[in-house]
Order: structure tokens, then C-alpha cells, then sequence
């Protein structure tokens, strides 16, 4: 059977024309969609996604308003940000970049934003209600992955999902929702014994550790559907976790780096950042 890539570009382009017709809708009711991204310091890579953020913003006419603070800022300085932007009636969504600078509590500072404004989904609770199966805004990059795996036309019920990497954004969360999609669960680490034996069984296997080539065709059951998370940088190049022309000779499907899940991520942000919007709204 010939492997088929899943176009993460593809499917985000599809996607951020309908968030733009959400946003065009929320604007004739006199509401424009609005997200605030805080950047502290001066890391190169937060920079980057910082800009893609707000182009991507600014293209479906979502306001988009960048906070950069110095690498010094205190932990009260952005907990007064934030508690500002709490209170700002034009911000719907906030996103703090991480990482912080080490005098930061990252988790202080998560737990200041609204949860009805934590378009991240990093929140406590928006992760336990995601948890209890609550309706919550869930974290972006679980919820590309999941829209990507239903881009195959495959159903999730019923097959078994393994996921490699159990970190709070990426690994826990996808688990957490291929379980709410009745995926049977196994979830992998660094300490997982015979890593590549469950791999295998793989119906679905999710790869998310930020090692490149960790996994190659002998660890994806044939036919399976391989997401890959990973974003490693080798000799200048983006490469993910998989090898991708090895895998490809066992893989049903599977995601490509870069265009797969790095572009569905910014996508959920938007539309994440929309339907913050639209709940205000009907409030
Ligand atoms: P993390 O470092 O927080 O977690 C890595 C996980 O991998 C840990 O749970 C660890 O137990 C596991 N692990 C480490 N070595 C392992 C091994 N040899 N075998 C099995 N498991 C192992 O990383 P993260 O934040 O979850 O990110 C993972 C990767 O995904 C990184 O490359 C990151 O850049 C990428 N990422 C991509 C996006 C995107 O939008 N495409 C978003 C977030 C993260």
C-alpha cells in the first residue's frame, strides 16, 4: 500500500478560510476577535513564532496586539500584564510564549490568565475539564494533531493509539483526546521499556519527544497512521522525530516535517482565539 502524506499546509489553509468567515461574522455583530501574545526576553526561536502568529492574525482580520517585555521583567510586572489583559473587554485570547526566563513561576503565570481567554489550553482548568470531558479550549497542538488524524477519513473508535512523549502540551492532552475519541490509549516515555514492541501495535502512533530519526519503519505497524511532532534542527534543516523516507515504506499515512503538524498549531490558535470570541459574545 502507498504511504499518502497528510498536508498539514493544505488542511490549514482550508481551515483559516472558514475561521475567516467566523471572524467576518463576529464583526458585523460589532465584535473583532482579539489576541494578546506575550514575549519575554530575547530568545531567537520564541521571536519567529511570535511574527508567524501575528501575520497569521492579521491574514483571517484578527487583532493581534504583541507585548515584548525585557528578558529582566519580573514575575509581578507579568502578572500585571496579565491581570490587564484579563480585565481588556478587545482581548478575547492570551498567549504567554514560552519558555520564560528562570526568575518566571511559568505556572503562576498560567494560572493568572481568564480560563476563558486561555486560548493556549494550558490552564488548570481547561486541562481538567478536558480531562472530565468538559467543554474547554483545548491546547493547540493535541487539537491540529487530532484534525489531522481525522483528515484521513479513518475513525478513531475502536483503534489502538500510542503515543510516544507524555509532556504537558503535547503528549498527555492527545492522549487525553484520542481517549475521548474512544482510541485505546497507551501512552510512552523516556522510561518506557520496549518502546519500539509497543510502538508497533500502533493503529495510530503519535510520535512527540524532539529526537530526530527516534523512530523508523520498525517501529510502525504496517498500514498505521504516523503523526509526527517533533521540530529538531540538523545541519540547518527541520527534521521531526520520524524518518520520513523510512517510514514511508510501512506507514499508512503520515505527517511531514515541516508542513504537518507546525501549521495545523498556529491554525487552532486562531480558531481557538474565535471561539473565545464567539462564547463572549453569547454571554
Ligand atoms: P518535552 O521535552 O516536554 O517532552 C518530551 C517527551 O519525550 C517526554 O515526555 C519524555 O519522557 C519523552 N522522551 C524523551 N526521550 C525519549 C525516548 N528516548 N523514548 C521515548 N520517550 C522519550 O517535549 P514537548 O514539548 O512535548 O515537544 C516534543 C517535540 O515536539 C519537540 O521536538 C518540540 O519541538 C515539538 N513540538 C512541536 C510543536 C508543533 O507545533 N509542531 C508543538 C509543540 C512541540
Amino acid at each position: 500500500m502507498e504511504t499518502r502524506v497528510i498536508d498539514g499546509r493544505e488542511l490549514s489553509n482550508r481551515l483559516r478560510e472558514d475561521i475567516k468567515s467566523r471572524v467576518e461574522r463576529l464583526k458585523e455583530k460589532g465584535i473583532t476577535p482579539g489576541l494578546a501574545v506575550i514575549l519575554v526576553g530575547n530568545d531567537p526561536a520564541s521571536a519567529v513564532y511570535v511574527c508567524n502568529k501575528e501575520k497569521a492574525c492579521n491574514k483571517v482580520g484578527i487583532y493581534s496586539q504583541v507585548i515584548r517585555l525585557d528578558e529582566n521583567t519580573s514575575q509581578e510586572t507579568l502578572l500585571e500584564y496579565i491581570y490587564g489583559l484579563n480585565a481588556d473587554k478587545t482581548i478575547h485570547g492570551i498567549l504567554v510564549q514560552l519558555p520564560l526566563p528562570p526568575q518566571i513561576d511559568t505556572n503562576a503565570i498560567i494560572n493568572a490568565i481568564d480560563p476563558a481567554k486561555d486560548v493556549d489550553g494550558f490552564h488548570p482548568v481547561n486541562m481538567g475539564r478536558l480531562m472530565i470531558g468538559e467543554d474547554c479550549l483545548e491546547p493547540c497542538t493535541p487539537k491540529g494533531i487530532i484534525r489531522l488524524i481525522q483528515e484521513t477519513g479513518q475513525p478513531i473508535a475502536g483503534k489502538h493509539a500510542v503515543v510516544i512523549g507524555r509532556s504537558n502540551i503535547v503528549g498527555k492532552p492527545v492522549a487525553l483526546m484520542l481517549l475521548r475519541h474512544n482510541a485505546t490509549v497507551t501512552i510512552c516515555h523516556s522510561k518506557t521499556v520496549n518502546l519500539k514492541e509497543i510502538a508497533r501495535q500502533g493503529d495510530i502512533l503519535v510520535v512527540a519527544v524532539g529526537k530526530p530519526n527516534l523512530v523508523d519503519s520498525s517501529f510502525i505497524k504496517p498500514g498505521a497512521i504516523v503523526v509526527d511532532v517533533g521540530i529538531n534542527r540538523v545541519d540547518d534543516k527541520l527534521v521531526g522525530d520520524v524518518n520520513f523516507q523510512d517510514a514511508c515504506q510501512v506507514a499508512g499515512w503520515i505527517t511531514p516535517v515541516p508542513g504537518g503538524v507546525g501549521p495545523m498549531t498556529i491554525t487552532m490558535l486562531l480558531e481557538n482565539t474565535v471561539l473565545a470570541a464567539e462564547r463572549k459574545w453569547v454571554e
